[in-house]
């Protein structure tokens, strides 16, 4: 029996992207985004999931190489596309494993025409454009010379083409994301114009995706959607705005229940400290359970008194500071509570839901930031 662990929602995940798929038209790829641990769910679970039914998504998006090297051990076949930056040692091994992945620099480039000079396979590589983000991507004024090497060799075609919006999620309004489209299109035109064609163009995070079908072109990006979180509640407000006739509430579903069980249940007086920094006295006798979790396992030390879980469909709230690998809690008001019993920490229990979005208000952080800090080494279990 584990002490902590992770519960995905098999039924949940395909919900969730049948729901989105719902959004594109058909002939509009979907990647799964399952970098970070698959944003802390369990990147081999999820994939597993996925794998199981082939046609939910057409390929999987990491951000390293070593992500799409546990995909590749374990019999992944469709496309993985890696977003982060390749070292150009290994960008050999990237084009000999078959996978996809982003170039934004003449260096790298050069370096794939030479690689490809020599072995003779295709490189699967995806263009990356510069159009306001300020992160990775070719600047407007590298173009022509990307153009220039990349014409005349028939060998060395983009398979791709993209670019990331930097202001979609935090905005009801979305003039910059417009601006932002506008600047990919004529991208796209240019290198078209050259006779380059790229048949994958791409721009789509989960909010675009949910908002803007004009963002679809051949591929979606989908990424916290697909986990059953809104991108934020501005894109959830705009989506109910435009999207009025389909119903928000459970459109999109968590996966993911992280649960623990009591490791010891005392008795206090009134008026004792507990905790490290005496950051909590109780003022009535009380009755203290203790959990097997903290801040080291993605437990964030700002819920320090300050937050609840749910045991029985009861909030507990926690007491004191949250240690390394332990929290306490007040469960004065469940007196038929005893050790190794289940507690919520992210989920449902009874009619009572603590959820991502939650402890993401209580510390000051976002749903992407709670789930993707869960610690790798805690069991992840598929349900349903
Ligand atoms: C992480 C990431 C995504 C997914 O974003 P969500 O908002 O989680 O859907 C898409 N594109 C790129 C380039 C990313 O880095």
């Amino acid at each position: 029996m584990d002490n902590l662990y992770i519960e995905i929602s098999e039924s949940s995940l395909i919900r969730n992207i049948n729901n989105l798929r719902s959004l594109l038209s058909v002939k509009v790829k979907a990647f799964a985004v399952v970098k970070a641990n698959a944003y802390g769910h369990g990147i081999d679970q999820i994939v597993t999931i996925l794998e199981r039914h082939g046609n939910l998504v057409d390929g999987y998006a990491v951000h390293s190489l070593t992500e799409a090297l546990s995909l590749y051990n374990n019999g992944v076949s469709k496309p993985v596309l890696i977003m982060g930056y390749v070292p150009k040692s290994s960008l050999e091994e990237v084009i000999d494993k078959g996978f996809h992945f982003v170039l934004y620099n003449l260096d790298a480039l050069k370096k794939v025409e030479d690689i490809v000079s020599k072995n003779r396979k295709k490189p699967f590589f995806h263009l990356k454009i510069e159009t306001g983000t300020g992160r990775q991507g070719i600047d407007q004024q590298d173009i022509d010379r990307f153009i220039e090497i990349i014409k005349p060799n028939s060998s060395l075609q983009p398979t791709g083409i993209y670019t990331h919006f930097a202001n979609i999620e935090d905005s009801t309004r979305h003039f910059y994301a417009k601006e932002q489209l506008e600047k990919f299109v004529r991208m796209c035109d240019r290198f078209e114009s050259e006779g380059i064609k790229i048949p994958i163009r791409h721009t789509a995070c989960s909010a675009a995706a949910l908002l803007f079908p004009e963002s679809h072109f051949d591929m979606v990006r989908l990424g916290i959607s697909m986990y059953g979180y809104w991108p934020s509640r501005e894109t959830l407000l705009s989506f109910s705005q435009r999207f009025n006739k389909i119903d928000v509430n459970g459109f999109l579903k968590p996966l993911l229940s992280w649960k623990c069980r009591v490791s010891q249940i005392k008795n206090i007086e009134k008026g004792e400290y507990i905790g490290y920094g005496l950051s909590y006295k109780t003022t009535y006798p009380s009755k203290i359970a203790i959990l097997p979790v903290g801040y080291s396992d993605g437990y964030d030390r700002k819920l320090s008194n300050n937050s609840w879980v749910l045991i029985g469909g009861e909030r507990a709230p926690i007491r004191a500071r949250i240690c390394m690998n332990i929290t306490l809690l007040d469960v004065t008001h469940i007196p038929e509570i005893s050790v190794e019993d289940e507690v919520t920490l992210i989920g449902k229990s009874g009619t009572e839901e603590v959820t991502a979005d939650t402890l993401a208000s209580l510390s000051d952080s976002i749903n992407y930031e709670i789930v993707s800090r869960i610690a790798h080494h805690i069991p992840r279990y598929i349900v349903d």
